[in-house]
């Protein structure tokens, strides 16, 4: 098989919406891996990716000859503030492909140089981030989380500067789509109703064509959207994940996680929990995330308002009743997901409460978030489990008062309690990506240039409800020396 074949709808937008530019070729790019499966799944050849001239597009030193690169045009609100022109500043869509279920999918090399965009940046990215995003994107992939996925890395050969010299590499991420809230912003804030109305259709084309049979398809566009996102954001709580930059122009609306920067999961449940070092005030804490998604599609709900009536205030209440669809909908997502975590296949009264109760015992006594639920299974169809469960809460006792409650309520379940604890450990993860086991895979690549760790730990990563008895260090906590107490974004 030779070069993938790309076909590039965005780029037939108007011309607006985007810059032509194509990648700036590195130094001596070198592969750090090519994620094989994925590329089977969008029809293209592991081999030939990993070949000199496969490397070299990967790199952005060749552009394929199908390919019509661009970075795309797009605004936002970071940490609450509004930048009406933010953009692709270092990352380049090649185009699109159609992988083998039919779906149209982007393929963006993240960090290949600068373009129109790119304000005082450099257009690159360092090693470290791109190793991040590479693990903890195709983590979230493993746990059925829907989220943008890591197609290759490779090294440049080149330094960037950050606050140290630090080796270059370029991400090839794969997207539904790279659309953001912050794209239909940035036609919204300009008055360009044209450009929202011509985003709205490509995105209901892509992904929401039952919104354009609808009775109203730019209602039925937002509806889909925000559904999306409510469940998004459960599934994110439900394995203790912080994004870290809830900004609107990271925030997808085709419902992915996208733009992993100074993201982290978990250790000890603490719903107060933010690492990212740019978060000063705790915007985009762990308990946070509805809200904030919340307000990230309300600002898309008054990009839509021309488009939802002519009436101004008809508009309005119009929005205002889609977003209210959002608590609901997150609520039934979040609840379900920890009713099935605890190993409740049916729903009483009272569940809400017994998982709200275990949460909050954890929070006072610093219980490990995925520990504590993957030994809850064990411990669910053997009571000897409880002394390991105990274990993880400073205070073993509040771990016994709590339990007989929830016992008591598994009886009322139907099932023996081997087939629940089955599907408690097919929900509860044993392995997540940690980031004291990032920090230790960064190091080891950008001090030593030793890149088994990363393998190692991908590995591990890629089966997260399997026990893997080998691997079980990959399960650990921090050690108090390990704990990382800030990420950094990777700019
Ligand atoms: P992020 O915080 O990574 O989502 O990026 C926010 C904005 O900054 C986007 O418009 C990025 O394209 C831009 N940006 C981030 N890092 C760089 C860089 N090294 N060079 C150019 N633009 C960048
Ligand atoms: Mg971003």
């Amino acid at each position: 098989m030779a070069q993938p074949v790309f076909d590039s709808a965005y780029a037939r937008l108007p011309d607006r919406f985007f810059a032509r530019v194509a990648p700036t070729p590195v130094a001596a790019p070198r592969l750090i891996r090519v994620n094989a499966p994925l590329a089977a799944e969008l029809g293209m050849d592991p081999d030939w990716l990993a070949s000199d001239e496969g490397v070299a597009v990967l790199a952005g030193n060749r552009v394929p000859e199908t390919a019509i690169p661009i970075a795309t045009a797009y605004a936002g609100h970071q940490f609450g503030g509004f930048v009406p022109q933010l953009g692709d500043g270092r990352a380049i869509l090649l185009g699109e492909v159609i992988d083998r279920g039919g779906t149209r999918r982007d393929v963006q090399l993240k960090g290949a140089g600068p373009t129109p965009f790119s304000r005082r940046g450099d257009g690159r990215a360092a090693l470290g981030p791109v190793l991040r995003e590479y693990l903890v994107s195709e983590a979230m992939q493993a746990l059925g989380i829907p989220t943008t996925r890591a197609l290759a890395a490779v090294t440049t050969g080149e330094r960037v500067i950050r606050e140290t010299m630090l080796p270059g590499a370029v991400l090839a991420r794969v997207a539904s789509s790279h659309i953001r809230v912050g794209t239909f912003q940035f036609f919204a804030s300009r008055g360009d109703v044209e450009g929202v109305h011509t985003l709205a259709d490509h995105v209901i084309a892509r992904h929401y064509p039952h919104a354009a049979d609808a009775e109203r398809p730019y209602r039925a566009l937002l509806d889909a959207v925000i559904r999306a996102q409510a469940k998004l954001i459960a599934r994110w709580l439900l394995v203790g994940f912080i994004h870290g930059v809830m900004n609107t122009d990271n925030t997808s609306v085709a419902g992915e996680t996208i733009d992993y920067g100074p993201c982290a999961f978990l250790d000890e449940y603490d719903p107060g929990t933010v690492f990212s070092s740019i978060d000063t005030y705790g915007r985009y804490a762990y308990a946070n995330q509805p809200a904030i998604a919340q307000w990230n599609l309300t600002r898309l709900a008054e990009c839509l308002l021309p488009l939802l009536a002519d009436d101004k205030d008809a508009a309005a209440a119009d929005a205002v009743e889609a977003l209210e669809a959002f608590a609901p909908v997150f609520e039934r997502a979040y609840q379900g997901g920890l009713r099935r975590k605890l190993g409740l296949a049916t729903e009483r009264n009272g569940d809400a409460a017994l998982a709200d109760d275990l949460l909050q015992t954890m929070a006072a006594n610093g219980a490990d978030f995925t520990l504590t639920f993957r030994a809850l299974c064990h411990a669910a169809a053997d009571e000897g489990a409880d002394a390991e469960v105990r274990g993880f809460f400073a205070d073993p006792a509040a771990y016994d008062a709590w339990a007989p409650r929830w016992r008591q309520r598994l009886a009322e379940e139907p099932g023996d309690a081997a087939a629940r604890r089955d599907t408690m450990l097919a929900v509860n993860p044993a392995f997540i990506p940690r980031n004291h086991h990032i920090e230790a895979v960064i190091r080891a690549a950008v001090d030593r240039d030793d890149f088994a760790p990363f393998e190692e730990l991908l590995t591990v990563l890629a089966k997260p409800y399997d026990a893997q008895p080998a691997f079980a260090r990959y399960m650990d906590p921090p050690a108090p020396q390990e704990r990382v107490l800030q990420t950094f974004c990777g700019t």
